[in-house]
């Protein structure tokens, strides 16, 4: 039973739950005692919080027991990705500057999971401060792609998407500033959703770039992503960007799933050369098997995007030069007095960062400086927010076309292990078909496509307009139950076994 219980999705779990078939701590040992197997191959977790997992499940089960009307995920562990804050968790973002930081306070996302009675299974790996696309930019070590150890599992959410993947947990939290859910989700097979800007909080996420950064769901299927983003969306008085409203009918939309009148447009920027083929075969059946069902394929074209990529580096650059001021060897984590000579604030902020900060850290924080200084900062930075308007026009006038736009996730499947490490343009094109949502704020999700040649998984990429969320999970569902009717059952299903450590 307790293997098989990492089988189940979030879904499933909070039903035996529910009837009193497992107890929470049941489910929640299962989790970490596969964790204890696996992680040291995968490494998708920094930090196990074993002690606390298991409190939070025994208080699920004795209030269940009790009679208390609980949350329908209660009792459902979590994986949250390590750059967003947990009280009394060490909260690291990845990056040797946070090195044992715990934080005072919770996320709201994580205080949304604490009150439906989510066991915290720990905090996973990601790129330093959320900046990558394969998590190899960590401070503390890479993560493994559960489908092949030898190549990445994508970023900057590399850990939360591969913990899921390897059945280390059902659920986990991630942050998408310009592909992280994403992007990960596609090349490990797992169903990403980065939600509209401002609908869920960001109160507590450690800031990348505060315009574009958005929470959002990682699960092994649609309607548990839906399901989690239940639980942490909705307004939230400590976000002054937060919508209002609440975040409701997800999981009725996934579950529905009719697609009779859909209009599903294809982007004609994000697709053809660059993709590889197996990723555009995969795209195109997915495509068709829409059109079977009765939505209506049209194709639209986004000018604009051709500069997305470029727009995206001026922009997130310069937010996080400034977000990542604050780090300053006095308020957070690491201090390194200089090594010789007075210890003044200037030196002793000098030896922190250059000891804190990784490379990329840095290449980005130059740039951003630099893209903000008196006399370029028309050039670079008012240029590229007159690009970001021109991307949100596009996506309006191919909404007027269409209900939801779609795209492969990524351009290939998941890269090997150093590959692109010493590229870091190369490393930047993989978001080329996820930033645009970014930087409009509008909602989006990967779902697994089926496998390319080389066996590994392709993302499907399905857009929405701002607010209309709830159109990802009903045509994702829909997709979802075709693809498994034409793979005969889950994509995931498809991995390979990891070798189990015992
Ligand atoms: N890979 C992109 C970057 O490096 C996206 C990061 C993210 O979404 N956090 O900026």
């Amino acid at each position: 039973m307790s293997a098989d219980l990492t089988r189940r999705t979030a879904a499933e779990l909070a039903a035996l739950l529910r009837d009193g078939d497992v107890s929470s701590v049941e489910v929640t040992r299962a989790h970490l005692d596969r964790t204890a197997a696996v992680d040291g191959a995968v490494h998708a977790f920094l930090h196990v919080n074993t002690d606390e997992a298991l409190a939070t499940a025994a208080d699920v089960d004795a209030r269940r027991a009790a009679g208390e009307e609980l949350h329908a995920l209660a009792g459902v562990p979590i994986a949250v990705k390590d750059i967003v804050v947990t009280q009394g968790q060490v909260t690291t973002a990845g990056s040797k500057i946070l090195q044992g930081w715990v934080p005072p306070y919770d996320a709201t996302v994580v205080t949304r999971l604490r009150a439906a009675g989510m066991p915290i299974l720990g905090k996973t790996n990601l790129d330093e401060f959320a900046m990558g696309s394969s998590t190899e930019h960590s401070a503390y070590g890479n993560t493994h792609n559960p489908w092949d150890l030898d190549r990445i599992p994508g970023g900057s959410g590399g850990g939360s998407a591969a913990a899921v993947a390897a059945y280390e947990a059902p659920l986990a939290i991630g942050t998408d500033t310009g592909g992280s859910i994403r992007q990960p989700a596609a090349v490990t097979g797992t169903v990403g959703v980065k939600p509209t800007y401002g609908s869920v909080s960001r109160y507590g996420l450690i800031a990348l770039a505060s315009s574009l950064d958005q929470a959002g769901p990682v699960s092994r299927t649609v309607l548990d992503s839906a399901l989690l983003h239940e639980v942490i969306g909705g307004h939230d008085p400590l976000d002054s960007t937060s919508l209002p409203g609440q975040a409701r009918g997800y999981a009725d939309a996934a579950r529905d799933g009719d697609l009779a009148g859909v209009r599903v447009g294809i982007v004609r920027e994000l697709g053809g050369e660059g993709y590889q083929e197996g990723v555009r075969a995969r795209f195109e059946e997915a495509v068709a098997l829409l059109e079977q069902a009765g939505a209506e394929v049209v194709e639209v074209s986004c000018p604009s995007f051709d500069y997305a990529l470029a727009a995206y580096y001026l922009i997130l650059p310069a937010e996080c030069s400034s977000n990542l001021a604050k780090f300053d060897g006095m308020r957070f984590g690491l201090r390194v007095e200089p090594a010789d000579g007075p210890a003044t604030a200037e030196r002793v902020m000098a030896a922190t960062r250059g000891a804190g900060f990784g490379d990329e850290v840095k290449r980005r924080v130059i740039l951003g400086t630099h893209a903000l200084s008196a006399g370029y900062f028309d050039a670079y930075y008012g240029s590229a927010q007159k690009v970001r308007t021109l991307i949100q026009r596009d996506f309006a006038a191919a909404f007027d076309q269409a209900d939801v736009l779609v795209s492969p996730t990524t351009p290939t499947t998941a890269f090997r292990l150093g590959e692109k490490l010493d590229d870091p343009l190369a490393m930047y094109l993989n978001d080329v078909a996820t930033i645009p949502a970014n930087l409009a704020g509008i909602p989006g999700m990967s779902l697994p496509a089926g496998l390319s040649d080389d066996g590994l998984p392709v993302g499907f990429q399905i857009l929405a307009p701002a607010r209309e969320d709830a159109r990802l999970y009903r045509v994702g569902g829909a997709l979802e139950r075709l693809l498994e009717e034409r793979w005969g059952g889950p994509i995931l299903g498809r991995a390979p076994e990891l070798e189990v450590a015992r």
